[in-house]
């Protein structure tokens, strides 16, 4: 409700004042080494707004309850808020039933729970699972301990110099032998947009099951579960303005039922004795133990502070942040973008002749503009443009086109320093 409160007058007409937005932040408003915030890392995770903060801490002082088990009143409170955010996040997703939206701790634990149920049950020896060139490790290496333990192979869709995915070259890896296609929606490393739609449907008309991981999506696109077509849909919360420890596992209730559960405990079963025990329905199968209530409430607030800003908006927003800052990073000689696809969200990685990104982000640091640098946990996407490691600028709508232009006087410094 506060979001709406908060710049929901402003919804219906198309102009929002977006300083007014980036002053929900309080983490924003911080000055770093003796400079102002400039926050360009929101790829690794968001900033939050006030009115997630107010939904933890008025979640501990007045509903604090543990969830599904209680007859109290306190109890039935957090039940009803817990259970009240899992509606938002099908509504957010156009997913058809609450019951599809599985809580996860992210979309790490997201891709590992289908890997630990669908994979362990539908793949075995001689089985091949199809990823992409730009998958984030999380997208990689849970399918890699399955493939050990089933005796399955991991095949790779490529890309080309751009950071696009070849979709020529995926419909011939596509055969019998394919189980599962598991493909990012959006790079973290590159901010490619992948072409999802079509992957999707090239697989389910080839009959295999489809994984898509959302995590750098959701919070920078409207997501419709329904119109992309995957089995299975992943998220993380702190990348969308919620706490971190939070994210979303989404699939038809057909497929959920037809899995086994993976972990096991309290809230997930029907029955318990020595000799057997039964599953509890979908969602509470996949969700043991006492969940992260303070993270779903606060997914529950920044669900309805983004969608009182639009979706659409903000992806329309970042788009003209991201020209901003591709321009920025191009004005500085010396620069080269990494990762130029057509399609694109939020990301700017780059490289800087004779630089280790590492200086770039110390430097630039010292500028207060906060670069990640690395592989971005996505390290085939570095050796297949034969890089070690980029600095990456990551938007989000909450930045500014003057952040642009504080990003291009850090590089330029960075250049002086070096001497470039
Ligand atoms: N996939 C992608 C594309 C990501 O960017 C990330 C996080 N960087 C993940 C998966 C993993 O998300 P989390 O760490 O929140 O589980």
């Amino acid at each position: 409700m506060k979001a709406v409160e908060s710049h929901g007058s402003k919804v219906e007409g198309a102009v929002i004042d977006w300083l007014k937005v980036r002053n929900d932040f309080p983490a924003l408003r911080q000055q770093v080494r003796g400079k102002p915030l400039v926050y360009l890392d929101n790829a690794a995770t968001s900033q939050k707004p006030q009115v997630v903060i107010d939904a933890v801490r008025e979640y501990y002082e007045q509903h604090n309850a543990n969830i599904h088990r209680g007859v109290h009143w306190l109890s039935e409170q957090a039940t009803i808020a817990y259970e009240g955010v899992r509606k938002k996040v099908a509504r957010f997703i156009n997913a058809a039933d609450p019951r599809e939206c599985v809580f996860v701790r992210g979309a790490t634990e997201g891709i590992n729970l289908v890997a630990q149920t669908f994979g362990r049950r539908k793949i075995g020896k001689g089985d091949e699972i199809l990823l992409s060139a730009l998958e984030h490790h999380s997208n990689i290496v849970p399918w890699q301990l399955l493939c050990e333990e089933k005796g399955a192979t991991i095949r790779v869709i490529p890309m080309n110099d751009a950071g696009e995915l070849l979709v020529d070259e995926f419909a011939k890896l596509l055969s019998p032998r394919t189980k599962l296609v598991a493909v990012t929606h959006v790079s973290n490393a590159l901010g490619t947009i992948t072409p999802i739609k079509r992957i999707a449907s090239m697989a389910k008309l080839a009959g295999v099951t489809v994984l898509v991981d959302g995590a750098q999506a959701v919070p920078h696109q409207p997501v419709d579960v329904h119109d992309i077509g995957a089995d299975f849909y992943i998220f993380s919360g702190h990348k969308m303005c919620a706490p971190t420890g939070i994210g979303v596992a989404w699939a038809p209730l057909i497929l959920w039922d037809s899995l086994p559960p993976w972990q096991g405990g309290g809230d997930m079963i029907s029955s318990v004795s020595f000799e057997k025990s039964t599953w509890a329905e979908v969602p509470a199968k996949f969700e043991a133990g006492t969940p992260h209530i303070e993270g779903v409430v606060g997914l529950g607030a920044a669900i309805d502070y983004l969608a009182a800003i639009g979706m659409d908006r903000i992806a329309a927003r970042e788009k003209t942040l991201l020209q901003a800052f591709e321009a920025a990073i191009r004005r500085v000689p010396g620069t080269r973008l990494v990762g130029t696809a057509k399609e694109k969200a939020g990301v700017a990685s780059f490289v800087m002749e004779g630089i280790h990104p590492h200086d770039i982000g110390t430097i630039a640091d010292q500028e207060g503009v906060a670069l990640r640098t690395g592989h971005h946990c996505a390290q085939p996407v570095m050796t297949r443009l034969g890089l070690a490691a980029t600095a990456r600028a990551s938007v989000a709508f909450y930045n500014t086109p003057e952040e642009a232009l504080a990003l291009e006087s850090a590089i330029r410094r960075v250049s002086e320093v070096f001497g470039a």
